[in-house]
């Protein structure tokens, strides 16, 4: 019996991460996705999972014009969603052939029901004169070859999608953090002849980024973290292809190289299966970050919060990290996000929630986060605040700030932003004496007794780590009349890393 995904490369290209920055670059950002997708095609990739609006709307025109540079032979999906209830088996018809055109086609290897949720959307869209009708008189012209579905359901409901025989691939989320839960799901389409095609194989990332966690999964040492966690998926015979979602050449290749390595991978498949589920435990509260969830209508930053929420769910495997630090730090290094305030303005809608594909509390997780955000005083309205409370209109004319470090500048720096430049002198003050008397950052470097000489009225100590110390080795100055404060209070994340 052939297979939809027979003479397939294991890794497909996934192009909803094609990188388009700005209007600016679109020359430049349309010409290096181009070339990544014909990157992928000299490489043996030969599927490409495509939909509307992937990569800021701008997938369709890329394939179009790779597909027309290319000889290379290549198999592309037609993805067409059953969400619109009014809608008839011509009107999917018609979409179908417009997807075409946008790729530049006439025909497509594979037809894909996108994104059924749960068993009734399931059951409208193989209704007579719906989706699943379209998609079979498009395999009767010739137009399509194989039809398959994307799923994010639970999984008795994925399993009776497999059962249905409608399906010929079933296109699903699977990774190290689901691995236990889809088993039931892989053996049946493995028992009933379905492909599985892989999505979401890094889960957004968070796998490879917590490289500690999931080390459990390479059978070698010198596989990347990367390999080994495609490669325990590949391990399952009934999962044909793992999507990468690339958006340059070297995460491609990093996904290819877990196939085209001599170490791979028909040998030790059932040994390296048996090794990731005797350590896997189910992860089923994770965020994916398949974004389904933009658009609050209060801007609330919601994939961005719950993916970096994961953090909190591997805890146990990084015991020894301030979780909440780690936190805000993917918060802003991953997305380069910040808090105005720490005020949740969720109106508790729900929208985020009917639409998140791993079905999470998010109404509750973001009221948590934003109840962190304050009690860390990690929004610019809480600091605003401390730093009113400190030093801002506190008639000082001249603050110290110890010590005079870089996380110190950017305490300034922050402190401008906030409140504008201040009205009182800044003298830097350390207690490293091959310091005092040069130049860092633009300020000269005092020590401890050149604080009464000076005429501070106040020093501010801005370390996070040894606030404690330092106000120990100061605090005598009080007794001259000098205001010693900190920063940081406890329960505060650094405002700088
Ligand atoms: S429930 Fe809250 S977070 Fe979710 S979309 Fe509505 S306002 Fe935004
Ligand atoms: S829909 Fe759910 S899983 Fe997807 S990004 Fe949003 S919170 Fe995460």
């Amino acid at each position: 019996m052939s297979h939809a995904f027979d003479n397939i490369f294991p890794i497909g290209l996934g192009t909803g991460r094609l990188l388009f920055t700005s209007p600016e670059t679109y020359v430049t950002d349309f010409e290096n996705a181009v070339e990544l997708v014909l990157h992928a095609l000299d490489q043996g990739v030969n599927y490409i999972d495509v939909g509307k609006g992937y990569s800021s709307d701008h997938a369709f025109s890329v394939l179009k014009d790779a597909f027309r540079k290319t000889n290379r032979p290549f198999h592309v999906t037609v993805k067409v969603n059953a969400y619109d209830k009014t809608r008839t088996a011509e009107d999917y018809y018609r979409e179908s052939l417009s997807i075409l055109d946008s790729l530049g086609l006439e025909r497509a290897s594979h037809f894909l029901l996108w994104t059924l949720m749960d068993s009734q959307q399931f059951h409208q869209a193989i209704e007579k004169d719906r989706l699943y009708d379209a998609a079979l008189r498009l395999k009767q012209e010739g137009l399509i070859k194989h039809i398959g579905t994307s799923v994010h359901m639970k999984h008795e409901d994925i399993i009776e999608v497999i059962d249905s025989g409608l399906f010929e691939f079933v296109l699903i989320s699977y990774n190290l953090i689901n691995l236990l839960d889809m088993r039931r799901v892989l053996d049946r389409a493995f028992e009933k002849g379905v492909d599985i095609l892989v999505m979401n194989p890094l889960y957004g990332g968070l796998i490879a980024e917590n490289e500690d966690a999931f080390a459990y999964a390479k059978l070698q040492e010198d596989e990347t973290m990367v390999q080994a966690a495609v490669r325990a998926l590949l391990a399952h015979p009934a999962v044909k292809c793992v999507l990468a979602g690339a958006s340059t050449k070297e995460q491609l290749d990093a996904y290819l190289s877990s196939v085209t390595e001599p170490t791979y991978y028909a040998q030790n498949k059932a040994e390296r299966l048996q090794k990731v589920t005797e350590n896997t435990t189910n992860g089923t509260a994770f965020c994916s970050y398949c974004r389904y969830c933009v658009n609050c209508p209060k801007k609330i930053p919601v994939p961005q919060i719950m993916n970096a929420r994961n953090i909190f769910r591997l805890n146990g495997r990084n015991a020894n990290q301030s979780l909440e630090k780690t936190f805000f730090r993917y918060l802003n290094e991953k997305f380069n996000l910040e808090f105005e305030s720490s005020e949740n303005p969720c109106i508790q809608c729900g929208q985020c929630e009917r639409k998140c594909t791993q079905g999470l509390d998010i109404i509750r997780s973001v009221d948590e986060i934003y109840q962190m955000v304050g009690r860390s005083c990690y929004d610019k309205a809480s600091r605003k605040k401390r730093f009113q409370e400190l030093i801002y209109e506190k008639g000082y004319r001249k603050v110290g700030f110890w010590p005079a470090s870089a996380g110190t500048i950017k305490i300034l720096e922050i402190y401008k932003e906030l409140l504008g430049e201040p009205t009182f002198e800044i003298f830097l003050f350390d207690s490293n004496a091959d310091y005092h008397g040069k130049e860092k950052f633009g300020y000269t470097v005092f020590s401890k007794k050149d604080a009464i000489r000076l005429d501070i009225d106040c020093i501010l100590i801005t370390s996070f780590l040894h606030s404690g110390a330092i106000y120990e080795r100061i605090q005598d100055l009080t007794a001259q009349g000098i205001d010693i404060k900190t920063l940081y209070r406890k329960d505060d994340v650094d405002w700088w890393w």
